[in-house]
């Protein structure tokens, strides 16, 4: 079975999506060790350190927990150590993910209560306010947000949802899904007054998919004594009891935890700023190409457009899919797809991670001939905006 690639001797594929997201050939090298003895005494000193090194990443001094599971554990993680049966969580619909978020908590018997949005300009902050200042009675135990939504390409201002909390003095805690956002653009969970911060390792941490996280706040960790919602591997206390002498409740995805310990270094001298900075110029070059093809992207609002990838909206009566499906074809690359509402009608360009500026050109010039070979309405001249900024950039 070919895993490893489309094809065989045509040079690299092209993996453009907005996570997973290109791994670097120090971290897979990283992994290619033997699975070390996971009770064994120079594990602990592996993980202790892990574990320390882990917080800068979420710029906290909490504890950080590690699920062998896709970004999605964690987020039940989330809900089930902090919340109990009937309890109301408020959520913002910035888009697909923020959806899937919301049917979870419905299914874990909780009630959320939604605030919709347009899918265009991340989560309406001003809403959240009025709803949490006309919560007397504090029925919302939690507002739950999207920091990136990965289906529009918006971001939300956290430290402003933070600072609707506190005037409204309310009680509620904040939950917040970073899973594409953290190791790409700036994420501070101390400062922003976080309760349970979600992420996950397939994005901006740039690992193969395996890996969640959950940071828990001491008022995180206080409602997590009284929650009654049923948890059993996702249960907060056993873990951080394993984990404060450098092990875990059940066995943990050894390999993976080697590639984090690379991926956090390889973050680390580079600079957490630098990378926020690469990320920031590579998402200017793409919006400056998008704007000279004359196409639009799926944010409306510059101040929220994300760093970490950009959804593109095709003109009516063309399918972005088609699209997709003729770059992969004619030029090895994936794109992410349209999510939800948006399937078919948005392509979403990565540009997070592992990635220097030639790959980026090399993306944006396989999206300009994509739309030429596909007749799609544009200008040509993107790919040429993205030199010209890149190169005085
Ligand atoms: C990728 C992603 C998820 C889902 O994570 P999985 O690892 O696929 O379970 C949730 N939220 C956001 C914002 C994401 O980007």
């Amino acid at each position: 079975m070919a895993y490893f690639t489309t094809r065989p001797s045509t040079g690299a594929h092209f993996l453009q999506l907005p996570g997973p997201s290109n791994v670097p050939d120090r971290v897979l090298r990283a992994m290619d060790h033997a699975t070390m003895d996971h009770r064994g005494a120079d594990f602990g000193v592996f993980t202790t350190q892990l574990l320390g090194k882990l917080k800068a990443v979420f710029k906290t001094e909490r504890p950080v927990m590690i699920y062998p599971a896709s970004g999605t554990g964690a987020w039940e993680a989330a809900l089930v150590n902090t919340l109990s049966p009937g309890d109301v969580v408020l959520m913002c619909r910035t888009g697909w993910f923020a959806h899937l978020w919301q049917e979870m908590a419905q299914r874990l018997g909780l009630v959320p209560e939604f605030i919709d949005t347009d899918w265009r300009s991340g989560a309406d902050v001003a809403a959240i306010g009025a709803a949490l200042a006309a919560d007397a009675s504090h029925r919302i135990k939690a507002v739950a947000v999207v920091h990136n939504e990965t289906s529009t390409g918006c971001t939300s201002d956290i430290a402003a949802v933070r600072a609707a909390l506190d005037a409204a003095r309310h009680p509620a805690l904040l939950l917040v899904d970073t899973i594409s956002g953290l190791g790409s653009i700036d994420y501070r969970h101390d400062e922003w007054g976080v309760d349970v911060t979600v992420s996950g390792s397939q994005k901006g941490l740039m690992l193969p998919p395996g890996l969640s996280f959950n940071v828990a706040s001491a008022k995180a960790m206080e409602a997590s004594r009284t929650a009654r919602l049923q948890r059993s591997y996702w249960d907060w206390a056993p873990m951080l009891a394993a984990n404060a002498t450098g092990y875990f409740p059940s066995t943990p995805a050894t390999n993976l935890l080697y590639a984090l310990d690379t991926a956090i270094d390889m973050l680390m001298e580079e600079g957490l700023e630098n990378v926020f900075a690469r990320h920031d110029r590579f998402a200017e070059a793409t919006r400056r190409a998008v704007s000279a093809w004359g196409l639009e992207t799926q944010c409306a609002v510059p101040a929220r457009a994300s760093n970490v990838l950009t959804a593109v909206r095709v003109p009516e009566g063309h399918s972005a899919d088609a699209l997709r499906a003729a770059i992969v074809e004619k030029f090895d690359m994936s794109l992410g797809n349209g999510l939800g509402q948006l399937k078919d009608r948005v392509f979403r360009i990565g540009h997070l991670g592992h990635l220097s500026p030639l790959q980026l050109v090399g993306t944006l010039g396989g999206v300009e001939m994509g739309l030429r070979a596909c007749n799609i309405p544009h200008r040509p001249g993107g790919t040429q905006a993205a030199l010209e900024y890149l190169a005085g950039n």
